[in-house]
């Protein structure tokens, strides 16, 4: 018998979900942030500790979420029906744990009540990222990290 009282992200699907709901799932550890590297024949991704240089390095957040595009205009917008696409995303987040079936941590703001806690948990991007507009394109292999995935 399904529970009444078990919180949204566990009786909806990513596409029954309100705007509000969707948006709260977001943690706000700003990996989706930093630049990737994809292996062409493997398909593997790796993520640098190398960020868009508009995202806060205190609060791990975009000063321009709203209409980021404007600013970066491949800057991704993450809806219910990426289907393979959510394979982009960094293991740890929301969106793509409840699209492969998995629960959220519990340092998520949604069940921790904290929003400080991804941070706390050292999950965030705070204080471990260098800034796109200060490395060159050629450099980014040397930052490819591991803590991310
Ligand atoms: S990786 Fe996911 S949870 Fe983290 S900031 Fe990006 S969208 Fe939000
Ligand atoms: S524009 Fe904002 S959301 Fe997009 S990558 Fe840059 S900081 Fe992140």
């Amino acid at each position: 018998m399904e529970n009444s009282n078990a919180p949204f992200w566990q009786t909806k699907s990513l596409q029954e979900m309100s705007v509000e709901e969707w948006e709260s799932l977001c943690d706000g550890c700003g990996r989706c942030c930093l630049h990737k590297l994809e292996d062409d024949s493997s398909g593997k991704v790796y993520f640098t500790d190398v960020a868009c240089h508009y995202l806060d390095e205190e609060s791990c957040s975009c000063p321009h979420y709203l209409d980021r595009q404007k600013y970066v205009p491949d800057c991704l917008t993450i809806n219910p029906g990426w289907g393979e696409k959510f394979n982009w995303l960094p293991t740890t987040c929301a969106y793509r744990l409840l699209y492969e079936g998995k629960a959220l941590h519990e340092w998520h703001p949604l069940i921790s009540g904290d929003k400080n806690s991804v941070h706390l948990a050292g999950i965030s991007v705070r204080g471990r990222t260098y800034r796109d507009n200060e490395i060159n394109e050629d450099q980014l292999f040397e930052h490819v990290i591991k803590w991310v995935e």
